[in-house]
């Protein structure tokens, strides 16, 4: 195995890959932006380097990063997810500098991370895709309104470099198609510097099912299963739960048969995961595919008990993967619940400042993954996802009850946070039974946002988690 790898990101992704490093006996080495100097990344590496620049373009450094790998001696790199993890031309550099990229290789990204290229790549293959486009950059507005048409509304446009539900605008009519097309192109070139649009028919009331993927490097290729992300806001996911509840095990058949033929057309390599739309007619679609671990993985952990990044890590030594299809079994429900510091009062907005409490839920099959801690501040620059709560259960509404209970043990003060609208979600009749598209959050939306601060009841809860919490810390 390798003895040190450096990690090319932050937050709770760099955390939880240092954390694989600690169980396999591997030195984690780790890069930081002054910004981060008090994160949880830095205090739990081996070792730390900070990193001069922009607190966002640290962790997009390519020449920094590979100085500190060379002058660290790290045998590989792991990308995390976002940053630079489906960036082709680092992963390029990392493999022709001599290290190892715990990923697929420069040219699978560059193939299937670009969502136009996959999907002529799939449709070559013959895997159903949704009825689209190549990118319309050099269309003129009379052939862009054309195109819509003879798709029929609703279309989507999108971002062929998009990511993390950026770079998306849903059409409903001509009136706002241009405009729509040139915000998308606009947005696309800030976040992704590529301004690539192409048009999608909208399905409507779809569901997002992805079935995680794993390779080793001699083409033997399984699936893990399906994850259902159509709690979505925004197009990004909130909720994730493995398996999904609407679907029975033929069409599960099915689907990963499906995602098992994309990556071996491709000749993929690593874990990766292939996301599907599914119609109200149970018809599937490929959407795209991430070249990278997900944020979700932990829902697929928790009901096969593989820990996709230690997998990561093996598979990129090189070890044959010693598991067939047959030999995965699936246990119970798991189900995540993104905890984001936003103020869901105010239409989501980022909330930044200093934890005054926390107290993470704990009991039997809660997980927590997270980068914050009391007396951390929270900066303002990053993405505001700062925790993840996995809980798993027999079935999929004790599932539910248990994230609930877990939500409600859940303590973050100092900042404004998701947990009272999460914990609204799991009232909520439609989420409970479990048959929901990816239009369910916003059709929901205002029965869900909590009126009113944490109520009296909360608080008093919270209190006592609080004492227990810290009764136990001072037992250690
Ligand atoms: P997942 O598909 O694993 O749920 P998300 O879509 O939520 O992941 O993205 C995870 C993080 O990575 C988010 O912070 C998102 O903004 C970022 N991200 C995703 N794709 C890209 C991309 N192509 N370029 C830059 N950042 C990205
Ligand atoms: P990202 O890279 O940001 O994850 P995706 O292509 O995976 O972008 O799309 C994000 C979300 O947008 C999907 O989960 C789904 O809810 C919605 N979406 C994307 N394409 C379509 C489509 N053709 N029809 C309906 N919804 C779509
Ligand atoms: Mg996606």
């Amino acid at each position: 195995m390798f003895k040190k790898i450096l990690i090319a990101n932050r937050g709770e992704i760099a955390v939880r890959v240092i954390r694989a490093c600690k169980d396999l006996g591997i030195k984690s080495v780790v890069i930081y932006s002054e910004a981060d100097k008090e994160s949880l990344h830095v205090k739990m590496a081996d070792y730390a380097y900070e990193l001069e620049g922009d607190p966002i373009g640290v962790y997009l450094d390519k020449q920094q990063i590979l100085k500190i790998a060379k002058l660290s001696e790290v045998e590989a790199i792991h990308p995390g997810y976002g940053f630079l993890s489906e960036n082709a031309d680092f992963a390029r550099q990392v493999q022709e500098s001599g290290l190892v990229w715990i990923g697929p290789s420069a040219e699978i990204i560059e193939k299937m991370g670009d969502k136009n290229t996959a999907r002529a790549l799939m449709k070559q293959s013959g895997i159903p895709i949704v009825e689209g486009t190549d990118p319309l950059n050099d269309k003129t507005p009379e052939e862009i309104f054309k195109i819509a048409s003879k798709i029929g509304y609703p279309v989507i446009l999108k971002a062929s470099a998009g990511g993390g539900g950026r770079g998306i605008r849903v059409i409903d009519d001509e009136l706002s198609l241009l405009e729509g097309f040139e915000a998308c192109k606009r947005e696309s070139k800030a976040f992704f510097g590529n301004d690539d649009v192409f048009m999608e028919k909208y399905v409507s009331s779809p569901r997002h099912i992805e079935f995680q993927i794993v390779a080793d490097l001699y083409g033997n290729v399984i699936h893990l299963g399906e994850r259902d992300c159509s709690i979505q806001r925004r197009h990004q996911k909130l909720i994730e739960i493995a398996p999904s509840p609407s679907i029975d095990e033929g069409l599960r058949r099915r689907m990963g048969a499906v995602a098992v033929a994309a990556a071996k057309a491709v000749g993929y390599t690593n874990i990766g995961t292939v996301e599907f739309l599914l119609d109200e007619r149970n018809q599937f679609y490929f959407m795209e595919m991430n070249t990278r671990i997900q944020v979700e993985h932990g829902v697929t952990e928790e009901i096969t008990g593989i820990d996709l990044v230690v997998r990561q890590l093996r598979i990129a030594y090189g070890e044959i993967l010693e598991l067939q299809q047959q030999d995965i079994q699936f246990q119970g429900y798991a189900i995540e619940a993104r905890i984001n510091a936003e103020d869901a009062r105010a239409e989501f907005a980022p909330s930044s400042g200093k934890i005054e409490v926390y107290y993470p839920a704990l009991g039997p099959s809660v997980r927590v993954d997270s980068c914050i801690y009391k007396g951390y501040e929270i900066p303002p620059f990053y993405d505001s996802m700062v925790a993840k709560l996995i809980v798993r259960a027999t079935s999929y509404d004790l599932a539910i009850n248990k994230l609930s209970r877990a939500l409600s043990e859940f303590t973050i003060k100092g900042v404004k946070t998701t947990i009272p609208f999460l914990k609204n979600i799991c009232q909520d009749s439609v989420f409970r039974r479990g048959i929901f598209s990816t239009s369910y959050l916003a059709s929901r939306l205002q029965d869900l946002i909590p009126q009113e601060e944490e109520d009296e009841l909360d608080e008093i809860s919270a209190i006592a988690a609080v004492i227990a919490w810290k009764n136990q810390e001072r037992d250690k």
